[in-house]
């Protein structure tokens, strides 16, 4: 009989151990993630978009939030379509969020890059991955030939080392899926430099909040459009 005491004694320390510890787990995450007041926060930025984030958003910030609900509001589709004529023309990415990169001294990655299998420019259709407005394009000396849209929400998506362009232009609308131009390997130069790396898709996502833009991780948005992309012809 007082063995068994002993043992239910045992047994409710462990249980209430248990359950104390699993709150204080509990209550950091919840003050890690409430810490993230502004979407300018290195945590909300390399994790943003993952499975837990989405599910565990009832701990986010107002800003945060916004822009989470934002960004889920406006994708659509994954920006490079599989090819209709030949399935051997594949991409691939990682995450290579904040990696080190190296162009005129050393830079951190703010974006993820999707490799194009055949390392050729010119091929591979880029589309729109939300709707939105042309409010840049051009040639920037790391992006190349860019182009960056802001979709209705506000999120601002920039689509860097184009080869060409579509017949777009600054202030057009276009809708999700809408044909871009094409993936290239310009940048890291003056106007018109190719060949520096192989041939990609850089993809950034950016919020903005009071005036400044801030960069977050694009590789979970990826992942969650990897069953929406499109069937273009292209060989
Ligand atoms: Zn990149």
């Amino acid at each position: 009989m007082r063995h068994l005491r002993n043992y239910l004694v045992l047994v409710l320390l462990f249980s209430l151990f248990s359950v104390l510890f699993q709150h204080k787990i509990y209550e950091a995450a919840l003050k890690n993630r409430l810490s993230a007041e502004s979407t300018d926060n290195e945590k909300f930025r390399a994790e943003f978009y993952s499975d837990a984030m989405r599910k565990d958003r009832e701990l986010l910030s107002e800003s945060c939030l916004s822009f989470l609900s934002a960004v889920e509001r406006d994708i659509r589709y994954f920006p490079i379509p599989l090819s209709e004529a030949d399935s051997s023309l594949g991409t691939s990415y990682v995450d290579s969020w904040m990696g080190a990169r190296e162009y005129k001294g050393k830079g951190v990655h703010e974006g993820t890059d999707i490799m194009a299998d055949k390392n050729e420019r010119g091929i591979y259709p880029v589309v729109s991955i939300s709707d939105g407005t042309v409010t840049n394009l051009g040639w920037l000396e790391k992006g190349g030939y860019r182009i960056g849209i802001t979709s209705p929400s506000g999120a601002y998506f920039y689509y860097a080392h184009l080869d060409s362009y579509a017949d777009i232009k600054e202030g057009d609308t276009v809708i999700a899926g809408q044909f871009l131009g094409f993936m290239g390997d310009s940048g890291y130069g003056e106007e018109g430099t190719v060949g520096q790396f192989p041939v990609h898709l850089h993809l950034g996502i950016y919020s903005f909040e009071e005036g400044k833009e801030i960069s977050v991780n694009p590789y979970y948005v990826l992942l969650a459009l990897e069953d929406k992309k499109l069937k273009y012809y292209y060989i």
